[in-house]
């Protein structure tokens, strides 16, 4: 059948089967002969929320019928999960109980085993680390074929290779994590306007005392505009805080309905001027200076899960995400090159988001590190990849790196430059799956895992 990432490009012909049928075909493979067990490579699926290719392979595994909570220890705030739990079903568990996930994504749609292989990172970086720092053990079905717990002490090599390793070291089966203790499901948010890029990392390095910040910034304004953004910034709210409604039940939310794109839009609906006038629109929705007010955790955490199907306004051709991250040491130079270089192109998305991230964490191919990171969309065409080929040699020359989990077009050199504990990633990967089993489009693309055939 077809398949695809967030960003509908690239679509490839795979074969989709479920972890139990996966897991009978392997145990099958493994009492034949060595020879016959050469097989089309795998590689495990979860939401396919990640915008490229990083979970597209001659087979995928989806792990969505393996989504029972194990257990849930609502004292202490630990959870045990099989890896196809979605986190919109989790929250629902967690919140009423008074406690949240440690690190989210910008959406809810998306499996815990997802948020473990992209070593996701959420608003609070910068305080709090991604989610693998959060995660006490996990089991792992590796391409030999063994089921391995793996945490700090046992297998750690193997762990810190699972955390952000992009489904390539084997399919994670279940995962141990703590969680965060709150007191409300609302958050105090502070929105701060700010005249372009130099201004805003004054605000985010300023706010490094706040658990939650993120911006979203303008990249088509130009000149002292380069860089204009909101910044927003935020606390879980305490009981005080809210208002009469709102105290009643504090850790309940009224649902929401939910939109949706119904249909592929067409290529010519998104063009520079719509996406000037989106932006300046959005730009002046905040008042100069801080706005402050209690808003409910969907809207601080996941307004884009609002309008089901957003993916839908690239048309058809789809879209690819740029993420990178640049040391904060290179940022103040580097970012306003960068933005200058797609304000210039006039091809930038209505979704640029920057982020201050902090202290690097253990994950052999965990994307974040400390210093700025954007993200903005692109559509899918032969402009973009030229202007995202500079990019990536202005993000390989200031020592950044390309987020693995948004990506479908980066080539192979500049995944050795970006990530340097790939050659240790590659030999723990080598002696837990022999026959090169787990492999996606990307990690062959990129020469992750096509090294050792
Ligand atoms: C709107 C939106 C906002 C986002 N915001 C953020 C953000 O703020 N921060 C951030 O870090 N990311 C963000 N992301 C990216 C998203 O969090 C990751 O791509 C996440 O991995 C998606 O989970 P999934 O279940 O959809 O995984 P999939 O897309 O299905 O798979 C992603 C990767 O995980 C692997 N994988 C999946 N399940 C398993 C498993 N059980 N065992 C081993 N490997 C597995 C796959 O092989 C693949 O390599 C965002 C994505 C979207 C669409």
């Amino acid at each position: 059948m077809k398949l695809n990432g967030w960003g509908n490009f690239p679509i490839v012909d795979s074969k989709l089967t479920s972890l139990s049928s996966f897991l009978k075909e392997l145990s099958k493979k493994s009492d034949e002969k060595t020879e016959t067990r050469e097989q089309a490579k795998a590689i495990p699926r979860g939401m396919g929320r990640s915008y490229g290719d990083s979970s597209l392979s001659d087979t995928v595994v989806s792990t969505l019928q393996h989504n029972c909570i194990l257990d849930f220890d609502s004292n202490n705030g630990v959870v045990t999960v099989e890896s196809g739990v979605v986190l919109s079903e989790l929250l629902e568990i967690i919140i009423p109980k008074g406690w949240f996930m440690p690190a989210t994504p910008g959406t809810r749609y998306v499996t815990i085993g997802g948020m473990v292989a992209s070593d996701v990172h959420g608003k609070n970086h910068h305080c709090d680390g991604s989610f693998g720092r959060h995660i006490k053990q996990l089991t792992l079905l590796t391409g030999d074929g063994e089921k391995l717990l793996c945490s700090s002490t046992d297998n750690s090599e193997l762990f810190y290779a699972t955390i952000g390793g992009m489904g390539l070291t084997g399919i994670i089966l279940e995962i141990t994590f703590s969680l965060l203790a709150i007191d409300t499901a609302y958050i105090r948010q502070e929105s701060i306007r700010v005249k372009n890029i130099h201004e805003a990392m004054e605000v985010f390095e300023a706010s490094e005392d706040w658990t939650y910040s993120v911006a979203w910034i303008d990249c088509i304004a130009k000149g002292d505009s380069l860089g204009r953004s909101i910044i927003m910034r935020g606390e879980h709210a305490a009981t005080s805080e809210l208002d009469i409604q709102q105290s009643k039940k504090p850790l309940q939310l009224t649902p929401k309905k939910k939109r949706s794109v119904p249909f592929n839009f067409p290529s010519f609906a998104l063009n520079p001027i719509s996406i000037k006038l989106f932006n300046n629109l959005y730009y002046r929705k905040v008042p100069a200076g801080t706005t402050k007010e209690i808003i409910d955790y969907n809207t601080f955490f996941y307004p884009l899960d609002a309008l089901l199907n957003w993916n839908r306004i690239y048309g058809k051709a789809g879209f690819v995400q740029y993420q990178f991250v640049l040391p904060k040491e290179t940022s103040k130079e580097v970012m306003p090159e960068i933005l200058k270089h797609i304000a210039d192109a006039g091809s930038g998305s209505f979704l640029a988001v920057l982020k201050l991230f902090g202290k690097e964490d253990k994950g052999l191919l965990s994307f974040p590190r400390e210093g700025y990171t954007l993200a903005l969309d692109f559509p899918a065409t032969s402009a973009t990849f030229t202007l995202l080929n500079k990019l990536d040699e202005i993000v390989h020359q200031a020592e950044g790196r390309i987020y693995l989990t948004k990506d479908s077009r980066l080539q192979a050199r500049w995944m050795k430059s970006g990530y340097e504990h790939l050659s240790t990633f590659q030999k723990v990967r080598q002696q837990n799956d022999k026959n090169n089993l787990f492999r996606s489009l990307q990690s062959d693309r990129l020469q992750i895992t096509s090294n050792n055939e």
